[in-house]
């Protein structure tokens, strides 16, 4: 609670310094050309921390520099870096000063020149304030991250990633698309001429662009067919849906895991490579390196997980009355995944393999509707729960909203 409270307060803080001027960055004045002495002007705040009639001395972690080496230099006592050291135990391992990492010291414009503060900055994310004054503490704090509205609207012209690329937008919106739309579109299948625009929220801290939190809305044409992807919150739990309040869901994932190629579809007779002659093949192969993850394509009850001489390592999964998946060929079967166990959708149940009758590794995947097999490219999947009426008002004036915000942006070519 008391973290939490300081956190809050120096988010505060942190606010109101970058509200005022930068720091004033004066020539160093050591003999270290590396280290950049700050004259900090009156209520200054750094990290929170008031700075004024203090100097600011900025630095970088040099190979095998300890803090205590640094310390030393700017006069800290050996009992306050003995102190430090104490206070720092679970909060942060000292041995983590990497190297190249920045550092800044505050210290006092008094006879003194005493060092109030240790400054570490591990990462764009967080800082480390090691405080050296009367109150000898340690404490990690984490730096405000701004969400930032962007956009992109592209025309597909190589692979999508290439595209993404391209346009000079962050390459993990390929994911974000990927899962917003895997029910929908095969993204194996993407054409060039293929249209796409989508609203996303950048992460930044301190302007500086760190990462993609979600897509809020998708255009994507693919073919002749506009697929719309809107993101929406029904009892706090964000989903997306298409343009009636469809979830984009489906109770099933299209393929239980990242796959090569599909090397031999369903069918009522194929020549069986090892046994020398035809006989029906009632499963999807896909081909996959050795320890590729197989991902549950929905949640439900594990029924078998043994091996067997033919289907080798594999694992049975009945996902309600009418459905039932099954992983063959393993390598080897995830711990915990035994009869009885209830696995969620897109959980890791074992890894690709080629154990029992298989001619190399490959996942051969089979699903059953109504106790009859059948061709899972081809069966029509459930779809998830549409927005309920309670919500769809809301959820209407929200995709307008967004919508419009998609139709006005137009293509760039790359
Ligand atoms: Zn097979």
């Amino acid at each position: 609670m008391q973290l939490k409270m300081s956190y809050l307060i120096t988010l505060i803080l942190l606010n109101l310094l970058n509200s005022c001027d930068s720091v004033i960055k004066q020539t160093p004045k050591t003999k270290d050309l590396d280290l950049l002495i700050n004259q900090a002007p009156k209520s200054k705040l750094l990290f929170g921390i008031p700075v004024d009639s203090s100097r600011v001395i900025e630095g970088k972690i040099k190979r095998n520099q300890t803090l205590s080496a640094i310390l030393q230099r700017f006069g800290v006592s050996d009992a306050k870096i003995h102190a430090i050291a104490q206070a720092s135990k679970n909060i942060f391992d000292l041995r983590k000063l990497d190297v190249g990492k920045k550092y800044s010291i505050v210290q006092k414009m008094n006879a003194n020149k005493t060092v109030n503060y240790f400054i570490f900055e591990p990462d764009l994310e967080s800082f480390v304030i090691f405080s050296l004054g009367d109150s000898v503490y340690t404490r990690v704090h984490q730096k405000k991250i701004e969400l930032i509205e962007k956009s992109i609207a592209t025309t597909i012209h190589s692979s999508l990633y290439e595209t993404i690329i391209d346009i000079g937008a962050p390459p993990v919106l390929v994911s974000k698309l990927v899962d917003v739309l895997a029910w929908q579109v095969d993204f194996f299948r993407i054409q060039e001429g293929d249209k796409l625009k989508i609203i996303y929220e950048e992460e930044s801290i301190e302007g500086k662009p760190i990462g993609v939190k979600q897509i809020i809305g998708v255009y994507f044409k693919h073919f002749d067919k506009i697929f719309y992807g809107i993101r929406y919150s029904v009892d706090q739990i964000e989903d997306y849906f298409d343009e009636d309040g469809n979830s984009l869901r489906k109770t099933f994932l299209r393929a239980p895991l990242n796959y090569r190629r599909i090397s031999s579809r369903y069918s009522g007779r194929r020549y069986h490579p090892i046994q020398k002659r035809y006989k029906p093949h009632l499963g999807t192969d896909y081909a996959a390196s050795v320890g590729t993850p197989i991902h549950s394509v929905g949640e439900g009850i594990v029924v078998e997980a043994k091996y067997g001489r033919y289907n080798g390592n594999y694992v049975k999964i009945k996902h309600n009355s009418t459905y039932s998946t099954q992983y063959l060929h393993m390598q080897k079967i995830k711990r915990g995944i035994r009869p009885g166990v209830k696995v969620e959708q897109g959980q890791t149940i074992g890894f690709v393999g080629s154990t029992g009758l298989a001619t190399g590794p490959h996942l051969c995947f089979r699903f059953w509707k109504n106790n009859k097999q059948v061709d899972a490219l081809k069966v029509d999947l459930p779809p998830s729960d549409p927005i309920n009426s309670k919500s769809l008002n809301d959820f209407l004036h929200e995709k307008n909203r967004i919508m419009k915000k998609l139709e006005y942006l137009s293509f760039k070519t790359p």
